[in-house]
């Protein structure tokens, strides 16, 4: 049987990246998302079209998934994974930051399931899973406005996900737990980095392996279409928050 098109935002570094080769392997075809179209070609899959496209930006998502969608037909999953973490105190954090997660990691979220939803109803078939994190279920100091999105990313997924499964239609939640990628890095206050990377060497400098954010994914995906995970939650073992 033909297999239908899989989108995964975010797909030029770190969990996307790995979502991105492992879909590959298993033979999806692919439509790969995220601003660094460089970094997504030089990936170099068969059966894969890039596009640059922020997420931020309906126009711009929405032009990308048509793009997908007349080479290679319907969306049959869609992977809401693009996001950032800029993490800080809110006191003396720059306010823009706040913005930024919040038009990426919620605004960006929702624009992915509104452009695809309304054909999955229509077919009464198809998937959406949403990358949330363990930060979207519990809090963690300097974390507030990241934390505000991915509990929004909670919320909006489990929502949606009551309003369209009556359409045969599935909406998903991955929350990992601290992973090697390279999310840390665009955080601006070094203090609050080294912290970060002082809590997680107590994890024995093992966290999270990327792959196995994919490997998360695809068992979602290739679970029946009458069976919805509704959430898996995943961090190193040795992640005791
Ligand atoms: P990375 O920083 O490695 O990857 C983030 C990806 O998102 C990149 O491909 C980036 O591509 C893309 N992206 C960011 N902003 C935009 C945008 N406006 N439009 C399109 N693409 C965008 O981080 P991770 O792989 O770790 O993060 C993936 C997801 O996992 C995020 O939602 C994150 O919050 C979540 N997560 C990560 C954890 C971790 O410890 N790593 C733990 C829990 C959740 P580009 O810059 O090229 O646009």
């Amino acid at each position: 049987m033909k297999k239908g098109l899989v989108v995964v935002t975010g797909a030029s570094s770190g969990f996307g990246l790995e979502i991105a080769k492992l879909f590959n392997q298993e033979g999806y075809p692919l439509l790969l998302i995220a601003r660094r179209i460089e970094k997504l070609k030089a990936l170099n899959l068969s059966n894969t079209l890039c596009i640059k496209a922020d997420v931020q930006s309906y126009n711009e998502f929405q032009a990308a998934i048509k793009a997908g969608v007349n080479i290679y037909g319907p969306v049959d999953l869609l992977i809401n994974n693009a996001g950032v973490m800029l993490l800080g105190n809110i006191e003396n954090q720059d306010t823009s930051e706040w913005k930024t997660m919040l038009d990426t990691n919620v605004i960006g979220v929702l624009n992915g399931m509104k452009i695809v939803l309304e054909d999955m109803k229509q077919r009464k078939g198809g998937t959406i899973i949403n990358i949330s994190s363990i930060a979207g279920k519990k809090t963690f100091l300097n974390h507030a406005a990241y934390c505000a999105t991915k509990y929004g990313v909670h919320a909006l997924t489990e929502t949606v996900r009551e309003e369209v499964s009556a359409h045969n239609v599935r909406v998903s939640l991955i929350a990992p737990g601290a992973a090697e990628t390279e999310l840390l890095s665009h955080t601006t206050d070094q203090n609050i980095i080294n912290g970060y990377n002082e809590w997680k060497a107590t994890m024995g400098g093992v966290s999270l392996d990327p792959k196995h954010i994919a490997s998360c994914a695809l068992f979602i995906y290739q679970m029946p279409q009458e069976s919805c995970i509704r959430e898996i939650d995943i961090t190193a073992t040795k992640q005791n928050s």
